[in-house]
């Protein structure tokens, strides 16, 4: 049965020690009566957004700068919702195509409005975006737009949107700048030909030819979008494997359910160049090892070789708070910078590049400024991967587990047994759980399905709360669900499914 606690744990933020630079605190006090606030938080983006909100919601007087001219940074604007609109539509495409008349539903026909697409996504960004204007009305947040860069650790000149300056002053100043594509050397993204994500969720054409670079989360995703709505998608990755951060048995399952759909990949492959000519682009190709060139032509090319921290022009060097190498702000376990008063939440420091985990952060830290606990765990944040099957996991990899040298066991239960995949005929995948051999707590899950990243969140917690695979295995699920495969998958783990 359980053998943690959460509330245990709550007065902590747990990020492992790979990311921590500073431990000692540095939070200062609050602001009364003047105009200076308690915390101004640069970059309204998931984690500056939320910071915010959390931030007038403990009491403290608020201000978010954000230079975009609307809120919710990369994720609401250019991120997570903008393709997760896309890959609704177009897999509502792929299956009025693909599946509908093996349902008994027939069309004479079935063609893509792009345009119309194309608003759809832009509906939920722009409805999204206002929303959060209207919890910053409901909470008091002050709303600054503009271009924030530091005068001082307490003060923030901005240049507005209007085209005039204001100076923003605060106890508290958290950096939430996220981050930014990253481009490749002699490869200039012009977003019309040579795209990067941004570029791919607008393209006003469905690309003949679409080369993905980079076989991460973002570029499988894009490459899905574009490839159901009639791309030839070929990903190019200079590492051996796709996703390389996935359970490499869930991982080798993907990639070929991917293959099946068509997109073709092109591993241990370096790009040289990457040339426009005429209309269409060519890439000259080497495999990653060195050896004879080859060439690739494509319409579109979408560069998705990761994203790197966005500090441009925030003066930074004026103020002295301290980077990495790759530009990531360093801070200790409450979030705070080397510089008294300035801290630093989400993309733009070290740790995972995900909107939740920005959240968390955000939450997090802002508690502390107020003198409260924060609790954030960066080993128990859940990824997926929005394709179809989609693949979402927590916890430890196999090949983790492993090269930990932990005796472990490993429960598998694929959605081909499970009887709601079957009765809806969307059964392609596996949930895999991995727990301690002598005391069953569960270390890792990892699920490919129809919606595994809704399915995850019942892992998520069984990890937080140090729970074995019994817990779930003896914890009624309703009938007929996705989620009963999780509890065979962990029956299997402990002891033996029903199903299987
Ligand atoms: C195509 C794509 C898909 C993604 N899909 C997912 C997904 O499905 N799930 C997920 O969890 N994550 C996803 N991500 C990642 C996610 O978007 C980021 O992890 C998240 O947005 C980081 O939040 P943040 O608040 O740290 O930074 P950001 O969202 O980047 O926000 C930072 C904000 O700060 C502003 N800013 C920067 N400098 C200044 C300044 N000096 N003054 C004022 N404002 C400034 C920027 O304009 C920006 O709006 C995706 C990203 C991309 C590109």
């Amino acid at each position: 049965m359980a053998i943690g606690s959460l509330a245990r744990r709550k007065a902590s933020t747990i990020l492992s020690s790979r990311y921590l630079k500073y431990s000692f605190s540095v939070s200062r006090g609050f602001a009364s009566g003047s105009d200076e606030n308690d915390v101004v938080v640069i970059g309204g983006g998931p984690g500056g957004y939320v910071a915010a909100i959390k931030a007038a919601q403990l009491g403290l007087k608020t201000t978010c700068i954000e230079k975009r001219g609307t809120l919710g940074g990369t994720c609401l604007n250019v991120g997570c919702i903008p393709s997760k609109a896309l890959l609704h539509s177009s897999h509502m495409y792929h299956e009025a195509q693909h599946s509908f008349a093996s349902h008994g539903v027939k069309f004479s026909s079935v063609e893509v409005d792009l345009p119309a697409m194309m608003a759809q996504k832009d509906k939920a960004v722009a409805g999204l975006t206002r929303g959060i204007e209207g919890l910053f009305k409901k909470n008091k947040v002050n709303y600054v737009k503009g271009y924030g860069k530091f005068l001082s650790p307490s003060e923030v000149s901005v240049d507005t949107v209007e085209g005039g300056n204001t100076i923003v002053k605060g106890k508290n100043i958290i950096i939430a700048t996220g981050s930014d594509v990253k481009s490749l050397p002699g490869l200039t993204i012009d977003e019309k030909r040579i795209v990067s994500s941004t570029g791919a969720l607008a393209l006003t054409e469905i690309p003949k030819k679409l080369v993905v670079i980079g076989a991460g989360y973002i570029g499988l995703e894009m490459g899905s979008v574009w490839g159901r709505l009639g791309s030839e998608v070929t990903v190019v990755e200079f590492a051996s494997d796709i996703v390389p951060t996935m359970d490499g048995e869930v991982r080798k399952q993907f990639q070929r359910s991917l293959e099946k759909q068509k997109m073709k990949f092109m591993l241990k492959t370096k790009v040289v160049s990457v040339d426009t000519v005429g209309d269409s682009v060519k890439l000259t190709l080497e495999p990653a090892a060195g050896g004879e060139q080859t060439t690739l032509e494509a319409d579109v090319v979408l560069v998705s070789a990761g994203r790197v921290p966005f500090t441009s022009g925030l003066g930074l060097d004026k103020i002295g708070v301290e980077t990495d190498k790759a530009g990531r702000i360093l801070v200790n376990e409450r979030f705070a910078s080397n510089v008294p008063g300035v801290y630093a939440i989400g993309d733009v420091i070290p740790g995972p590049m995900l909107a939740h985990k920005a959240e968390e952060d955000g939450v997090a830290c802002v508690e502390f400024i107020a003198g409260k606990e924060g609790h954030v765990d960066y080993d128990l944040v859940p990824g997926v991967c929005y394709t179809h099957p989609e693949v979402a996991s927590v916890g430890k990899t196999e090949e983790q587990v492993k090269a930990l040298g932990v005796d472990y066991r490993v429960g598998k239960f694929p959605f081909l047994a499970n009887s709601r995949a079957k009765a809806i005929d969307d059964a392609e995948g596996i949930v895999k759980v991995i727990a301690e051999k002598g005391t069953d707590k569960i270390l890792g899950v990892h699920i490919m399905s129809s919606n595994a990243g809704e399915l995850i969140h019942e892992a998520v917690l069984a990890l937080n709360y140090g729970a074995s695979s019994e817990d779930i295995a003896r914890t009624c699920h309703a009938h007929p669900t996705m989620s009963e495969a999780l509890k065979e998958a962990a029956m299997a783990t402990y002891d033996k499914p029903i199903h299987m």
